[in-house]
């Protein structure tokens, strides 16, 4: 018998019956073995080169350029060429190019969700059903902006801002990029791309999009490199905009850059969300919107619900039906479609995790991974759960990105409030109650820029995302995303 069964608890109990394997073919994807730069519609070599991985494997999969600071001048100076026409061009005529795009995303999803898993670990159904529909979505909704800014912006004469500089992480990397490129280029401005150095690959296939697209060259282009690459993007005399999304750290360094010059920025930056669960929700449901909140992506999600709050009351019981639930979690190969939780995309970032990890056991929580059989070759976490964790512990306050939940409790609405504010971040929160006027209530009360009713990491182009406090200013997504690549005479 098991402990659950001893318990009493009637429902079903996971079985050991396996899967076989489901592997997704990646024939679809084909691979140059090197890429330079996108830069003003043609692919330019680079003088230092850096190789992107597998992380399921660890296997090498393509060369890819290390921009220099030339490289990104160059880079900068086509896109500043191609804002001459691109911004003038009518706006019926940009829609259509951003149409395209969409349409194209669409039918070669395929590929671009296989190569998505390929080099950024996350399990293919995720970047199949979540990240392709996602950016095609982002694509197709600001093409439907391009020509009514004037209709958004009543009497206020919206213009461009010019040459967008653009940083991404390697968490949902085509999707980022569509969040960054789609309002950008329907405002009128022309783009300057930086992929993450773990995740290159599908912005660079994104610029055989935009060849088969036929965008005006010099509109998007697209520069890979590490951090300094970044940097000497974000110091480049030629942009009218920065956007950047990633760590707190790093965009707090931007922003010092650009203290007294004249240039537009948005940061989208860390978060650790509250899931905070009432005893009177549906707990199934509610159990379902947590595992969602944490191991969607390994938890490489600035908006996980990496706090879980849950009323004192149903503790016992949630945590039970959760441990439960995690057990039946298929953690393994990203290319397989059984697949829910992937590789952690880096060695850095495992290291990351696994030091967080250590230090919640040292604090003194409790902790819990349901058995499971990683791979030998690539990097592997298992979905975690720690009990008994204290506001003041690190695991309860440092942002982990990775599939590691922690669990306090709560008494009262009040009570729920001031421990889920008590963050530096403030990105988002999830909140599970049949009552819709305790939602609205508490919804007024957190300082997050998104707030789930139950449910948890629902996306949608038309809505707007950004954060409170160090999860940083500005918001993409929605009419609002507009304003951020805007200036208004
Ligand atoms: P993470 O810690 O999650 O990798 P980072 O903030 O380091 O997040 O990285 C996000 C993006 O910012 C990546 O594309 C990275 O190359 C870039 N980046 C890192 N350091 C800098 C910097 N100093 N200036 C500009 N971009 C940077």
């Amino acid at each position: 018998m098991t402990d659950l069964q001893k318990r009493g608890d009637r429902s079903p109990v996971p079985t050991d019956w396996t899967y076989a394997p489901a592997p997704e073919s990646t024939d679809i994807v084909r691979l140059q073995e090197r890429y330079g730069l996108y830069v003003g519609g043609e692919w330019l070599e680079t003088k230092d080169q850096f190789t992107t991985i597998a992380p399921r494997d660890e296997s090498p999969l393509a060369e890819v350029g290390q921009a220099s600071e030339a490289d990104v001048q160059n880079a900068v100076a086509a896109a500043r060429e191609a804002f001459k026409s691109w911004s003038k061009l009518p706006a019926t005529e940009r829609a259509k190019y951003l149409f395209r795009i969409a349409r194209i995303l669409a039918e070669r999803s395929r590929e671009f969700a296989v190569l998505e898993s390929l080099n950024g670990g996350k399990p293919i159904k995720e970047s199949r059903d979540v990240d392709l529909p996602l950016a095609a979505a982002h694509f197709f909704y600001y093409a439907g902006w391009a020509d009514k800014l004037e209709y958004a912006y009543p009497n206020r004469s919206p213009k461009p801002l010019g040459v967008a500089g653009q940083i991404i992480p390697w968490n949902f990397p085509l999707l980022m990029l569509a969040w960054k490129i789609a309002p950008a280029l329907a405002c009128g401005n022309t783009v300057v791309l930086k992929p993450a150095e773990t995740t290159p690959l599908t912005a660079l296939l994104f610029a055989d999009v935009c060849r088969q697209a036929e965008v005006p060259p010099g509109v998007v282009n697209i520069v890979t490199g590490d951090g300094s690459t970044g940097a000497h993007l974000v110091r480049s005399e030629g942009i009218g905009k920065v956007a950047f999304t990633g760590s707190t750290e790093v965009g707090k360094a931007i922003q010092r850059e650009l203290a007294g010059r004249d240039i537009s920025l948005t940061l989208e930056l860390g978060g650790k969300a509250a899931n905070i669960v009432f005893e009177d929700c549906a707990l199934d449901q509610a159990v379902e919107g947590i595992v969602n909140g944490i191991y969607f992506n390994q938890g490489h999600v600035c908006c996980a619900g990496s706090r879980l709050l849950v009323q004192e009351s149903i503790h016992d019981q949630l945590v039970r039906k959760l441990k439960r639930r995690m057990s039946t979690l298929r953690v393994g190969d990203p290319l397989d479609k059984n697949t829910d939780v992937g590789a952690i995309n880096s060695k850095a970032q495992l290291d990351r995790i696994t030091e967080l990890v250590q230090a919640g056991t040292d604090e003194g929580a409790e902790l819990y991974q349901p058995p499971c059989r990683l791979p030998e070759k690539g990097w592997w976490f298992a979905p975690t759960v720690f009990t008994n964790v204290a506001q003041s512990h690190r695991i309860a306050q440092e942002e982990i990105f990775g599939p590691v939940l922690s669990v306090l409790t709560f008494r009262t609405p009040d009570e729920a409030v001031e421990k889920a504010n008590n963050t530096m971040y403030g990105l988002s929160a999830g909140i599970w109650t049949e009552k819709g006027s305790r939602i609205l209530w508490m919804a007024d009360r957190l300082r997050a820029g998104v707030v789930w009713g139950n449910t948890f990491n629902r996306f949608d182009p038309a809505s707007p995302f950004g954060g409170y406090k160090e999860s940083g200013f500005g918001r993409e997504g929605g009419r609002h995303g507009l304003e951020a690549y805007l200036r208004f005479e």
